[in-house]
Order: structure tokens, then sequence, then C-alpha cells
């Protein structure tokens, strides 16, 4: 994992995620998931390592850093820092694919699988299994060495593994940073609703409705405000950021056409949203330094 470029690694044994699996049914029926229905599809799969590599012992769950040596200018119109660079679904399935090949190198016989994304909710979970962290009250998943800016990425397997034994102690105390900071009063202690959540709509299309202070794709101030992703390092991926990203002012934001934005643009996970929603979202945007 390390080889691949992974920051972080841990296993966990193979097992129905019955309590999380509750959990995430109960914030589907309460409707803040919005619109994102895919998030609804398939829960008993993607609860059930079994069910996604035949007799499945062992989840290995891996964390890359992406917490950026170098943010934008404070003036220019707000990118999440996840999507500073190539777009990780792609970024991250070339890493497992290189890491599948090594182990079926050594181990042909093994049946082995990798996800990215397919199941935030249930990656975090994983991850906590997996020894790497804890959830904190923004939901996400806080790791104590590297914060919660990670990308998480699993692998189900059908081999027994030695697993992760101690789980991490959730460190957020009586901290309330991250919930006081969201302007969209999305997020209750380790609840968020989607409905309210500036990355839900500026990156859905056709979603409007709630101010996008000065973002335009996605949202990091509940992540910017916590006490572990001040003391966490920066990534050490030389080639995973799109440098425009980092250095437009908010002139190069608002002149961007589409043509350049295709080209520049081509591997970002600002593809997700498309230009035209990219525009909408500059013309939504306040303005005011962040
Ligand atoms: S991403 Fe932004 S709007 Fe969404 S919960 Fe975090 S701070 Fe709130
Ligand atoms: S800001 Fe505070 S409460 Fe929120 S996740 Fe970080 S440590 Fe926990």
């Amino acid at each position: 994992m390390a080889e691949a470029g992974f920051d972080a690694c841990g296993a966990a044994a193979a097992a129905a995620l019955e309590t999380e699996r509750a959990h995430l049914n109960s914030w589907l029926s309460a409707g803040y998931h919005a619109g994102m229905a895919y998030m609804a599809r398939n829960i008993e799969k993607r609860s059930n390592p079994a069910l996604l590599v035949e007799n499945a012992q062992s989840v290995v769950v891996a964390l890359l850093n992406y917490k950026p040596p170098q943010r934008q200018p404070a003036t220019a119109p707000q990118i999440a820092c996840y999507a500073y660079g190539v777009d990780y679904h792609h970024f991250i399935r070339d890493k497992l694919t290189a890491v599948i090949a090594a182990v079926k190198t050594v181990a042909p016989e093994i049946s082995i699988r990798g996800f990215v994304d397919a199941a935030p909710v249930l990656e975090r979970a994983w991850a906590v299994r997996a020894g790497l962290g804890w959830i904190g009250k923004n939901n996400l998943l806080i790791s104590p060495a590297l914060g919660s800016f990670t990308f998480i990425a699993t692998l189900a397997l059908d081999a027994a593994l030695e697993y992760n034994t101690r789980q991490e102690k959730n460190r957020c105390g009586k901290c309330t940073r991250c919930i006081d900071a969201c302007p969209g009063k999305a997020l209750q202690p380790y609840l968020l609703n989607a409905h309210r959540c500036i990355s839900y709509h500026n990156k859905r299309k056709g979603e409007t409705g709630v101010p996008l202070e000065n973002y335009c794709f996605g949202c990091d101030y509940c992540q910017l405000a916590c006490p572990w992703n001040e003391k966490a390092p920066p990534h050490r991926m030389d080639n995973w950021t799109i440098p425009e990203t980092v250095n437009f002012t908010a002139g190069d934001w608002y002149n961007l056409d589409e043509p350049v934005f295709n080209t520049i643009f081509a591997k970002s996970a600002l593809q997700g949203a498309g230009f035209a929603k990219l525009k909408a979202n500059l013309n939504a945007c306040s303005g005011k330094p962040l």
C-alpha cells in the first residue's frame, strides 16, 4: 500500500455492518440524503463484503492524504480541496489496480476487489474498524495523524489477515468547531442534512436554494475548522494537483470559457458538475474572501 502511495492502511475482519446499516437506513428514511438517490441503492450489498467478494474474510482500508500544501488565493471563488487535482475516483482506481496486481502476483488464488467512494458512509465505518480514526461530529473520518482531508479506498478479499485490535477513541470531546463553522447549518453532532449542505447544492445539477458563500465547487468550512486538520501534514502526491485550480485568480475563474475549461480541467472532479453548473455557481458566489 505504501508503495502505491497510500499514507495509512489497516485491516478488519469482514462482517456485515449491521449497526452502521441501521444508522444509514434511518438517515435515509429521514430524507437527509436530499436528492442523492444512489446512496439508497444496494445498501445490503454495500454493507456486507461477503456479497461483493464470495467468502470475503478481510477488508483492507487505505487512506490517501490530500491536504494541500498550498491553498487558493482567499479572494478567488473556492474549490473544495479534494477537487484541487485529478478526479480521485480515477487516481485511486489506478492505485488499487496496482495493489491488486501485486497481490495476484504472489497469491493468484485470492479473490480481491477494490472500491473507492462506492459507499462513503460505510467506507468510514470500515476505516474505524481498521483502527485508522474515528467519525467526527462533522461526519468525516478523523485520522489522528492525517486529519480528515483523506480519500478512503477499500479492498475486500477472501483471505485472512492480521487485523487491527484497537480502535481509535473519539477525540472530538466538547469541540463544536465544525458545527459552528457550517454556514448552511447542515450539521448536528454526527448528523449531516444534505438539504442544507453547500457541497451538495453546488455539485448536483439543477440544485439551488442554499447560499453558496464563496464556494463554487464543494465546501470545506467544516474541515478547515477542525483542529485535527491544523496539525496534519500536507499531501505527498507529486502528480495530482491541477496547478490552475490553485493558481487561478478571481478574474481567471470569472473569465473561464467552456473550451478552456474542458482543456485545463479535463481530468478534474469539476467535470462532475460540468461547465454550466460551475458558471452558475460562480455567479452565485458571494465574492467575500475566505
Ligand atoms: S460541507 Fe460546508 S455546508 Fe456542508 S456540512 Fe460542511 S461546512 Fe456545512
Ligand atoms: S471540529 Fe471538533 S467536533 Fe468537529 S470533527 Fe473536528 S474535533 Fe470533532
